[in-house]
């Protein structure tokens, strides 16, 4: 399923599988996550590129072909291994030199740079392709490479925060809600004002509390992260969070931020933003996923409804995360 043209469906296209060159896999897709990126790269709210993207970036996969190098040694053909969003840094700018590979200047994006999981064959470099643990389906297992990663790497941010609040309760924050349980955390849930089934599902989760988010919580919260594309939420989070705590915004892109009184973020408050991940958040992840564990909520789509998974997504009528499945596992 490939994007042509910003704005316009995807396509259902037919191309040539391509052999991978040595460090590359060629993976057969079983399934692929739907996240809210794909969304934003189709409606152009990411700089388009010139030429037509294979969206997809929570791939789960198995290695058809291998290019046998030093860095391809270590899978076997059949092996079940999940592509990120990460799909290649350069390893040589300051930030890769310095443990910071999400921030690289040259990094490719899986589904963006490099065609995704949208399809029944992705090619990936096999230095950015992780194992996948026992124990999930492939639909299961999908929402975890970005949902989880991304939704992991914004709460390490957060710190120790034991009261923390979640700004829209989709994806991301259903996998980031069993985290933070686990580690012995309070999670108050706001949801788009009047959305009941997204606060039922947030308590589901593990929510103490789940209300409409503009409202307050009923005590301030250590932290806030945010998951939902709205810059007005940032002040709000802002006021609900207490002096020294932390407003973490997880998405890729977000509406313009309102202005608002210093008094705001007085009382060093800060307001920070999560970009990409790194191999070791995904390394970290998956080795927690199975011992939280984690379970995730899955809306499943076949392969040619891609274009219905993404409306679903943009009219907030999921709970938890659209998968896109291949094939019968
Ligand atoms: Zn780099
Ligand atoms: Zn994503």
């Amino acid at each position: 399923m490939q994007l042509l043209e910003i704005g316009k469906p995807l396509r259902l296209v037919s191309r040539d599988i391509v052999r991978p060159a040595p460090g590359q896999l060629v993976l057969r897709v079983a399934a692929c996550g739907v996240c809210r990126t794909d969304l934003h790269i189709v409606d152009g709210d990411l700089p388009a590129l010139d030429h037509p993207i294979v969206p997809g970036h929570e791939v789960v996969g198995h290695v058809a072909e291998i290019g046998a190098s030093a860095a391809t040694d270590a899978f076997s053909i059949g092996q079940r291994v999940g592509v990120p969003w990460l799909g290649w840094t350069c390893g040589r700018c300051r930030y890769c030199r310095s443990g910071r590979e999400n921030l690289c200047d040259n990094a490719r994006f899986t589904g963006y740079h490099l065609d995704g999981g949208y399809a029944d064959y992705v090619l990936a470099d096999g230095r950015y392709c992780f194992p996948l643990p026992d124990g999930y389906s492939d639909a299961e297992a999908a929402p975890l490479l970005c949902a989880g990663l991304i939704g992991y790497r914004t709460l390490t941010m957060a710190g120790d925060a034991q009261r923390l609040g979640i700004y829209g309760f989709g994806a991301a924050a259903h996998i980031v809600a069993q985290i933070a349980r686990f580690q012995g955390r309070q999670v108050y849930a706001f949801v788009r004002p009047g959305d009941d089934k997204a606060k039922a599902f947030a308590r589901t989760m593990g929510a103490a509390w789940a209300g409409d988010s503009n409202e307050a919580p009923p005590e301030l919260l250590d932290a806030a992260l945010l998951f939902a594309p709205v810059g007005a939420l940032v002040p709000a989070a802002l006021r609900a969070v207490s002096k020294g705590g932390t407003v973490v915004c997880g998405g890729i892109h977000m509406s313009a931020i309102p202005s608002f009184p210093y008094e705001l973020l007085w009382g060093e408050r800060r307001i920070v933003s999560v970009a990409n991940l790194t191999r070791r958040d995904g390394e970290e992840l998956l080795a927690l996923a199975p011992r939280v564990p984690i379970r995730t909520s899955v809306e499943i789509f076949a392969l040619e409804q891609a274009n219905e998974a993404l409306r679903a997504l943009r009219e907030g009528r999921l709970n938890g995360a659209a998968v896109l499945r291949l094939q019968e596992t």
